[in-house]
């Protein structure tokens, strides 16, 4: 008779039932539907993304904490916990959700017209349209202020010029939310992606975050209606405050990807012989086992603390950077910890380990860099902006 990581610390009390069960839905999709092929699509760098965007509309998990619009409404505990259970399989997927339902959605339901919200939402919630969110680009990563990419006024219309790289679903997409530069500061803009001018291509040899599409986007001269601009969104604060919606996402993913990693590192260590009796009754390797659990239950803990603020209404953007920071460098050295625990064999595609540190790689910088989560969390504990 074993305890699992998270049943040490009875995380499962501290959920409210309605979420609880949110979650065992995701994670037996996970499993039946997602783990069994998962390998295969990170190991080709080829995913079914938009067969996958349908099932998880179907599920109710794009967009599932925004109200209306064909929206779930569900809380953001439970957003968060489904994030888990499909990092839990893999980081590529719950990125599918996160930007599709945090950023590309959520930039739309927040800052859009309400033409804007009915054309997109509804069917970008069941995973008919699949949408991107473009606003890192070759030059320029962690200091948005600086892009490059415009868009200028041409009589009422709006002419958009520039480049976006590393946008995630950047070529399975329908619908780009692209920032660009204007006379009045950064602006949004709700950009189809049959829109001449617009090109989206798939980036290649990626050693992280396989299972997922990763594109570079071109706009030359993609001429816009003046209704594409996102009407509520002025400067940055507008791209800021998606992005602060998906890295809420990542503080429970990053726990999923840790705990199986755990998992897999005690069945295995539990199955293998070495010296007469099972790897796992060895002193060095229960002291990796608890520490690591110790990491993921704080972890856990740490994200549901976070959910119930988001809840209340009460998190700030620090807040979410002190999860992010945490969970996300916690996670990649449970999974390298948990590979040395496999030996030879966790180097292969055959356990998900190796697979989740590589991902967590991308999760680490995607979404603001762990440098610069230090950064925020630095300011907001001393009143000094070190990145400016
Ligand atoms: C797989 C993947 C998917 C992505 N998906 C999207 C997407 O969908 N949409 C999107 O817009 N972007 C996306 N990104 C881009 C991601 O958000 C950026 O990579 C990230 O913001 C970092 O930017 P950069 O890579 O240009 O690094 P840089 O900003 O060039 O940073 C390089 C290094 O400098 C450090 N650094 C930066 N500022 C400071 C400072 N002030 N002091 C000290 N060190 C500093 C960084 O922490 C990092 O270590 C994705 C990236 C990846 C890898």
């Amino acid at each position: 008779m074993t305890t699992a990581p998270l049943e040490l610390f009875a995380i499962d009390t501290l959920v409210d039932e309605e979420s609880r069960a949110i979650a065992e839905t995701v994670r037996r999709f996970g499993e039946d539907r997602l783990r069994p092929d998962v390998a295969d699509w990170f190991e080709s760098a080829d995913i079914p993304a938009r067969e996958l965007a349908r099932e998880l509309g179907a599920l109710g998990v794009l967009g599932m904490h925004l109200e209306g619009y064909g929206c779930t409404g569900s809380s953001a505990t439970a957003y968060g916990l489904a994030c888990l259970e499909l990092e839990a399989v893999d980081s590529g997927l719950r990125s599918l959700v996160s930007v599709q339902g945090s950023l590309a959605m959520f930039a739309i339901w927040r800052f859009g017209s309400e033409e804007q919200k009915q054309e997109w939402l509804p069917r970008m919630a069941a995973g008919e349209a699949s949408g991107c969110f473009g606003l890192t680009e070759p030059d320029v990563g962690s200091d948005p202020g600086a892009m490059r990419t415009r868009a200028k006024q041409d009589g009422d219309d709006w002419v958009l010029h520039g480049s976006k790289m590393w946008i995630t679903n950047g070529s399975v997409a329908d619908v780009a939310v692209v920032w660009a530069q204007t006379d009045d500061g950064v602006r949004g803009f709700v950009v189809p992606t049959d829109t001449p001018g617009f090109t989206a291509h798939t980036l290649k040899q990626k050693l992280s975050l396989r299972a997922s599409v990763t594109s570079e986007l071109a706009l030359d001269g993609v001429r816009l209606p003046a209704s594409a601009m996102l009407p509520g969104a002025r400067g940055l604060s507008g791209p800021l405050a998606c992005l602060n919606e998906a890295r809420f996402g990542i503080v429970f993913g990053a726990v999923g990807a840790a705990r199986d990693c755990l998992e897999t590192a005690i069945a295995y260590a539990g199955d293998r012989h070495l010296f007469g009796r099972p790897l796992s009754g060895f002193q060095l390797t229960q002291a990796k086992i608890a520490d690591m659990s110790l990491e993921v239950g704080k972890a856990a803990l740490l994200a549901l603390h976070l959910g119930r603020l988001k809840d209340a209404g009460q998190i700030t953007p620090a807040q979410v950077s002190v999860g992010k920071l945490n969970n996300v460098r916690e996670a990649i050295a449970v999974a390298r910890e948990c590979r040395t625990i496999l030996g030879a064999a966790g180097i292969t595609g055959e356990y998900p380990i190796l697979r989740h540190a590589n991902n967590l790689e991308s999760v680490l910088t995607y979404e603001g860099t762990s440098e610069v989560h230090q950064l925020v969390i630095g300011k907001e504990l001393t009143g000094e902006a070190a990145f400016r």
